[in-house]
């Protein structure tokens, strides 16, 4: 099996390497252009990606589109999370506005949608969810994003997901959840 990934996301493509075992992942061309993520909700988001490439290159194609939900702002960054601090704004602005506007011990969830596209029009999509609270100082060098400040529900000595290993972080993440669902379909329907 062969698919195109989708994302410029350096961490993305990382992650989806290790969870899609057995899986040939091909990187995204330089000169495709991915079309703006201005959907409502992260299946439009992955589908808009997934079906672009798949429609310019012939290939399936397969999108990720995730982000977090703040309880106390009332599911805030959702989609919006990779510009939570301004258009160009780096993972470390994008924290630092979490932290700024949440209360430690806050409700946070990661989402992740993933969209699997094939040339001739047929797709579906998969997800997974990660609940956790917003720890009280960031820590952590692994992972990206949100994850020095994200206390994961499932991981009982209170580190946060930047202090997880990579196999720790893919046995509890939104992405890990929604990329085990996508393999297991794979394999179920693959001759
Ligand atoms: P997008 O899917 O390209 O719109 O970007 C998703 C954004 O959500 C990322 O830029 C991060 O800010 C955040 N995000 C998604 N997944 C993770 C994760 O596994 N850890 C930390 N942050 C994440």
């Amino acid at each position: 099996m062969r698919l195109v990934l989708a994302t410029r996301n350096d961490h993305k493509v990382r992650e989806m390497e290790r969870l899609l075992d057995g899986v040939a992942i091909e990187r995204l061309p330089d000169d495709l252009t991915l079309p703006p993520e201005d959907g409502d909700t992260f299946a439009a988001n992955a589908l808009g990606k997934a079906r672009a490439t798949a429609a310019a290159l012939g290939r399936v194609a397969v999108a990720d589109d995730s982000g977090i939900e703040a309880a106390a702002l009332g599911g805030a960054p959702g989609v919006h999370s990779a510009r939570f601090a301004g258009p160009e704004a780096s993972d470390a602005e994008n924290l630092a506005k979490l932290r700024a506007e949440a209360p430690p011990g806050s409700g946070l969830r990661y989402v992740c949608v993933i969209a699997y596209v094939e040339p001739g029009g047929g797709e579906r999509t998969f997800s997974g969810t990660c609940e956790g609270t917003l720890a009280a100082e960031a820590r952590g060098d692994g992972g990206f994003g949100y994850d020095p400040a994200f206390l994961p529900a499932d991981v009982a000595d209170g580190r946060t997901m930047a202090e997880l290993s990579d196999a720790e972080k893919d046995a509890v993440s939104h992405r890990g959840r929604a990329a085990r669902a996508l393999l297991a379909w794979l394999r179920a329907t693959s001759p």
